[in-house]
């Protein structure tokens, strides 16, 4: 999915941030150990922790207080980056003048699913549309 909160933009420097999310058990992250620190989501007061790595800083992956059993990982971190594809848009409300988004895509203006986990219903696109047509 790709997050437009003004967190991801914070962590990425840029419009969004794409991850695409796993099992925490179906994941084995090898290499040099990733750094991390934690944030406290302004939506759900839950801690988001940010894992980067300590040589260049690059966000490797999240994990979440609020899915501990699931971890996010950086599309950009992927050697084909391609190879995942994107399901949804989340947080469209805050995304950045100009952002577009696609056609045919679960597209939510928060969060997938209320605080107490009831999953909400996407908009869908016929054609690419702007986030924020006002802007
Ligand atoms: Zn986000």
């Amino acid at each position: 999915m790709v997050c437009h909160c003004r967190f991801c933009q914070r962590v990425t420097g840029s419009s969004s941030f794409a991850e695409a999310m796993y099992p925490m058990d179906a994941v084995t992250l090898s290499g040099i150990t990733p750094s991390s620190y934690a944030h406290r989501s302004e939506g759900s007061s839950q801690l988001v922790h940010v894992h980067f790595c300590p040589r260049c800083g690059s966000t490797v992956s999240l994990t979440f207080e609020r899915w501990p059993q699931v971890r996010g990982l950086s599309r950009g971190a992927f050697d084909d980056p391609n190879s995942v594809s994107i399901g949804s848009h989340i947080w469209t409300e805050s995304a950045q003048s100009g952002v577009v988004l696609p056609a045919d895509t679960d597209c939510f203006r928060q969060a997938r699913a209320t605080l107490d986990g009831t999953p909400l219903a996407p908009e869908r696109y016929a054609a690419p549309e702007l986030a924020r047509p006002e802007a």
